[in-house]
């Protein structure tokens, strides 16, 4: 290790020095304080150090390509060490360290391994992510046992089998309900679901639409607390137990203040809560407008939206599931339109960004401000444009479509798996289609589709079954080059790092409105749609992942039901 060093290599012995001078007085390991002193990202900083001290850096695909020790290293054990023990060629070991100067955990390795290892450097986050994919292929086979064992010990016996004893002390819960909430606003997710099961509790977050990354599983004991500590927070009462109960919390995490509404639910294993993180930083883009074409659509997308909204009058109705960056669009749809000459004014539940110059009233259930109270009492307010968070009932619907209808601008969410199914939604409702279709200047349908994580990001071949799933041929794919993520730190194991939104504008005109009025077929309509060149949703979402963008999986996911 006393080998020269280049002398602008990034870090240098004398850094590690410096290094270990300031881990001694901060405590925060020399690893810490070397990586912060180098000024260096972390898989540059790595690299480097791993010059430094002549080892290997290891990555999660890597890793995935060898076969795990597990017969030395359990992988309950990797886990808590936070390392890996892998097959190499031959008869030799690799252990994955996160980090070098971690003596003890070398030796540690070592002992397991029972013969020489080769050392290798990684990332903590791409060990994790390694141990992640591992656990939970392990976990589909372990899952069987799992139940059986529980079972056998009854409901009683549920704490002996949590894998680590955790302190039982009140500090324990509030540590454990802080942590969760920083990981969930550092990760961007966008809901936290604790769910409370035989064997304690279970932690999931929603991050770009989907559920994962599940938590320990707590104790009992420990999960009582974390929903008692919760409700402190969100100011509800600690002693009900038996009713649903929703609330609000405010936290302050990476240097802003986010708010959190809670909801706590009762059920056969004690209470569960899902936390939805309404973090402005995830609407707003760094220079702090919101403007459409920051939101990433296609020109010609962007043109036809722009059009739309800027409407004088008529109805703009927005579809898509929970979380497909509705409101997001809308929001920006809003401040790009708003030029303070018109009174703007919204009904949300919740309202999520605050926007300038425009009068938004949060609906608020318990004291009785509906969807429909709000909207009644916006028109006595001489509108210009109104925007109705969520069409869900048939007094709002209607109102709704008579404000379109005399002279004020609309603009709706609604939800519908696409732009078609609004009529069905509408019909249902008991609207009349020719005074809908009168109002309705057009219908934007969205989704949200994960991006493809460009650190482990690999050319991929479809097979067969994948192709049918979508209705492909191999010549559809001819000349294209698909990718996929294999999974690593930076995506959390995942694959997928960030979104993208895709649209499909069905912008009506007079056939079109004739044609839905009449209640015509869905595929005539659609037909139409098409001569008229407006791109489907499906056609949007095969776009990007002919781009490499995205994966036909998630194509599928997102669109198939669209
Ligand atoms: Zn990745």
């Amino acid at each position: 290790m006393n080998a020269p060093t280049a002398p602008n290599a990034p870090v240098t012995p004398e850094l590690v020095s410096r290094a270990r001078a300031a881990a001694r007085t901060s405590g925060r390991g020399v690893y810490a304080e070397l990586e912060t002193l180098s000024g260096l990202e972390p898989r540059a900083f790595v690299q480097a150090l791993a010059a430094l001290l002549r080892f290997e850096v290891i990555e999660t695909a890597t890793m995935l390509e060898m076969r795990p020790a597990n017969e030395l290293l359990p992988l309950a054990r990797a886990l808590t060490r936070h390392c890996a023990l892998l097959h190499g060629p031959g008869e030799s070991l690799v252990a994955v360290i996160p980090d070098p100067f971690d003596i003890e955990l070398q030796d540690w390795i070592a002992a397991v391994a029972r013969a020489p290892v080769r050392l290798n450097l990684a990332l903590r986050s791409d060990i994790q992510a390694y141990l992640t994919k591992l656990e939970s292929s392990a976990r589909a086979m372990d899952a069987v046992q799992l139940s059986l064992i529980s079972e056998a010990e009854g409901t009683e016996g549920g704490e002996q089998i949590s894998i680590q004893r955790i302190h039982e002390d009140e500090s324990e819960a509030v540590k454990i309900v802080n942590s969760t909430l920083y990981d969930a606003i550092r990760d961007g997710a966008s809901d936290i679901h604790l769910r409370s099961a035989r064997e304690g509790m279970v932690i999931k977050h929603r991050i770009d639409g989907v559920l994962g990354s599940a938590g320990p599983v707590f104790q009992r004991e420990v999960s009582t607390r974390i929903i008692s500590r919760l409700k402190v927070m969100a100011g509800l009462d600690i002693a009900e137990h038996r009713v649903p109960q929703d609330g609000k919390l405010k936290v302050n995490a990476l240097g802003r203040a986010v708010d959190v509404r809670v909801s706590i639910m009762p059920t056969i294993h004690g209470e569960d809560a899902v936390l939805r993180i309404l973090d402005k930083r995830s609407i707003i883009p760094a220079d702090g407008v919101l403007r459409l074409s920051v939101l990433g659509f296609e020109p010609d997308v962007l043109s036809s939206l722009r059009k739309l909204v800027n409407l004088p009058y008529g109805m703009l109705l927005v579809t898509g599931p929970t979380g497909s960056g509705k409101t997001t669009t809308l929001y920006a749809a809003i401040s790009e339109t708003n030029t303070g000459r018109e009174n703007f004014l919204t009904i949300e539940d919740p309202v999520e960004y605050e926007l300038q110059g425009v009068a938004q009233i949060p609906v608020n259930e318990a004291q009785g401000l509906t969807f429909e109270r709000g909207l009644r009492s916006i028109l006595r307010h001489d509108p210009d444009r109104i925007m109705v968070g969520e069409i869900r009932d048939k007094e709002t619907a209607e109102m709704a479509v008579q404000a379109a209808l005399t002279g004020h601008l609309v603009l709706a969410t609604v939800h519908a798996n696409n732009a078609y199914d609004v009529f069905n939604r509408f019909t249902y409702l008991g609207i009349d289609m020719y005074a809908l279709t009168s109002a309705l200047n057009g219908i934007l349908a969205q989704r949200l589709l994960r991006t493809v994580c460009a650190h482990c990001a690999t050319e991929h071949q479809p097979d067969d079954t994948e192709l049918r799933e979508l209705g492909l041929t191999r010549r559809d794919l001819a000349g294209r080059v698909l990718r996929r993520g294999t999974g690593c730190g930076d995506c959390r194991a995942t694959g997928y790092k960030g979104r993208r939104a895709i649209v499909e504008i069905l912008a009506l005109d007079d056939t079109l409105r004739r044609m839905i009025a009449e209640k015509q077929p869905i595929a005539e309509i659609k037909e139409r749609a098409r001569a008229k060149g407006i791109r489907f949703l499906r056609d949007a979402a095969l776009e990007l992942a002919f781009q490499g963008e995205t994966t036909l999986e998630e194509v599928a996911r997102v669109t198939l039901q669209a």
